[in-house]
């Protein structure tokens, strides 16, 4: 698919905790390059990292999407959340477990501050299983928004526990 001349890059977080995590998460990424208005340009590897929140849950398995997009900002959240919804996602308990999440860390170099949407993702400069995934698919001189570069953000961001999942 060609994509008109107000794509822009994004980048999406995905993350399970719930069933086959690695399947849910490798599924999501083929649904999302598969929306109309989205390429894929580079997927991330797996990671396993620990639970945020909430420690009696499994381990998550996360990744990170880079992909070219002409859906707005919004409308790109939306198609995420029915990704979510179709993956039995249930909205409970916060940051407890989860069959699927998907996040837009990044959209072009845009600051997003809407009642449903927040970017850069307000987590992303804390959490080690965003940064180093969005490294893999990402240039080290990337500008996070209103934060640093990603390597100065990586460089403040201890790895705790993540590892990459091999195969
Ligand atoms: P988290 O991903 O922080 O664990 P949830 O996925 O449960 O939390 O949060 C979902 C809510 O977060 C949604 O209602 C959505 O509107 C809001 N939200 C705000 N900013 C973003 C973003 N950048 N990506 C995804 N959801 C976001
Ligand atoms: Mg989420």
């Amino acid at each position: 698919m060609t994509l008109a001349k107000s794509a822009v890059e994004a980048y999406v977080g995905l993350g399970s905790n719930l069933e086959d995590s690695v399947d849910h998460v490798n599924r999501a990424r083929q649904e999302i390059a598969a929306l109309p208005g989205v390429v894929e340009i580079a997927f991330s590897p797996l990671y396993r990292s620990l639970p945020v929140g909430p420690q009696d849950q499994p381990d998550y398995v996360n990744a990170v999407l880079r992909i070219s997009t002409e859906l707005e900002p919004l409308v790109l959240l939306r198609e995420l959340q029915q990704i979510e919804n179709q993956h039995g996602r249930l909205r409970n308990v916060r940051w407890g477990a989860r069959t699927l999440d998907l996040d837009v860390l990044l959209y072009a170099q845009q600051s997003i501050n809407e009642p449903d949407l927040v970017v850069p993702h307000p987590e992303l400069s804390k959490r080690a299983f965003v940064l180093y995934p969005l490294a893999d698919v990402a240039s080290s001189d990337l500008q996070i928004p209103g934060l640093d570069s990603l390597s100065q953000l990586l460089a403040a961001c201890p790895p705790d526990g993540l590892r990459k999942i091999t195969v």
